[in-house]
């Protein structure tokens, strides 16, 4: 079997109806992306980002605590970020970031 086509149906069926679902629900609780407030704005967020990327894991899928309020740019901002720079540029909740491969978290 196709490993790839295999692992797109099992995205698909992730980010399926259940899926959308919570993530209206989140967003309802969550309204505002979290690294604008960060930076002093008030930005509607629009996606519920996985904070660790699950890569398919049920668990850390629909673990709350992976989860995150962002605006789209914010959160493709975020994703590039980590690809290029190799440390997450994500905060916590006290504002210092998550990431120990962060520069200012050394
Ligand atoms: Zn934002």
């Amino acid at each position: 079997m196709d490993h790839r086509s295999d692992q797109a149906k099992q995205y698909r069926r992730l980010y399926g109806r259940r899926w959308r679902n919570y993530r209206e629900r989140y967003l309802r609780r969550h309204p505002l992306c979290v690294m604008c407030q960060r930076e002093g704005k008030v930005t509607p967020a629009t996606v519920v980002d996985h904070i660790t990327d699950h890569k398919s894991d049920l668990d850390l899928f629909w673990d709350p605590d992976n989860h995150q309020p962002l605006c789209k740019p914010h959160h493709d901002r975020d994703k590039q970020a980590e690809t290029h720079k190799g440390f997450s540029v994500r905060v916590g909740d006290d504002g210092y970031p998550v990431d120990p491969r962060h520069p200012a978290a050394r």
